[in-house]
C-alpha cells in the first residue's frame, strides 16, 4: 500500500534535531503549503543511526519520528561516496568530522586516503553525493526517494559556500566546486526538472510522486 499524495495544509514531522535542516526543509515545503515540525521541537528522541546504507538510517529515522508523534513522517538521510575509497565514507560521512563536527579535518582525511591511493587524476577521484528521503506513516508504510550527483574530488579546497564537503566537491560538468556556487545554483531544481545537488533531485523525486499538484 502506497502512501496517499500530500495536500496544502497537511502537517507532517520532520525527523530532525537539527535545526538548520528544517529550515532547509521549510523552505522547499513552503510553496506547497505543507507545514513542518522536527522531531527536535516534539520532543521525540533521536533514533541510534546504525544502518549500512543511506535508505537504512533514513528509514530508522522516519519511523521512530512517524510512531513517535503518531504523524506522517520525513527524514533524510545524506553522505559522500569516493569511488577509490570503496564508497567510502558513505553513511559515516558526518563521523568522519570528529565531535565536534570540523569537516576541515573531514575533507584533509579523504584527500590523504585518496593520496594513499595513488588517486591523483580527476579520473581517479571521481565521488558522489547522495540523499535518501524516507516518508514514513505510523502505521508502517513508507517510500523512498533517492537523489545522486556525480563529480570529482579536487584539492586543494575551493570556495566558502555551502557546508560540509562542497569545497572538495566539483559537480560534473561544472568547473567551480559546490563551496564555489551560490545556494539557488546548487539546489536548483525545477517542477519536472532534474536538480543539480543530491537533494535536490531526490526532492524533485518527492514533489513529482508524493505532492498533489494544482
Ligand atoms: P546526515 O545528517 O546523517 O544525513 O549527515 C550527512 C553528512 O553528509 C553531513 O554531515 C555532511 O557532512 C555531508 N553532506 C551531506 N550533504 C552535503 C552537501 O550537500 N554538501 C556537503 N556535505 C554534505
Amino acid at each position: 500500500m502506497t502512501i496517499p499524495k500530500l495536500r496544502r495544509g497537511d502537517r507532517l514531522v520532520l525527523a530532525t534535531h537539527n535545526a538548520g535542516k528544517l529550515k532547509e526543509f521549510q523552505e522547499l515545503f513552503a510553496p506547497f503549503g505543507l507545514e513542518l515540525v522536527s522531531a527536535g521541537d516534539l520532543g521525540l528522541p533521536e533514533p541510534e543511526e546504525n544502518g549500512t546504507t543511506f535508505a537504512e538510517n533514513a528509514r530508522t529515522k522516519a519511523h521512530a519520528a512517524a510512531r513517535g508523534a503518531n504523524m506522517l513522517a520525513l527524514s533524510d538521510d545524506s553522505g559522500i561516496c569516493v569511488d577509490a575509497l570503496d564508497g567510502q565514507p558513505g553513511v559515516y560521512t558526518a563521523d568522519w568530522a570528529g565531535v565536534p563536527r570540523n569537516f576541515a579535518n573531514a575533507m584533509q582525511r579523504v584527500e590523504a586516503e585518496l593520496l594513499s591511493k595513488g588517486a591523483t587524476t580527476p579520473e581517479q577521484r571521481t565521488a558522489s553525493f547522495n540523499a535518501t528521503l524516507c516518508l514514513a506513516h505510523p502505521d508502517g508504510r513508507d517510500v523512498l526517494y533517492v537523489g545522486k550527483c556525480d563529480g570529482v574530488l579536487v584539492w586543494p579546497p575551493r570556495g566558502t559556500q555551502g557546508h560540509g564537503y562542497d569545497p572538495m566537491f566539483q559537480p560534473e560538468g561544472f568547473d567551480i566546486t559546490f563551496g564555489e556556487m551560490a545556494a539557488e545554483a546548487k539546489h536548483s531544481w525545477a517542477p519536472g526538472g532534474k536538480g543539480l545537488s543530491h537533494r535536490a533531485r531526490a526532492f524533485a523525486q518527492f514533489v513529482e510522486n508524493q505532492i498533489e499538484q494544482g
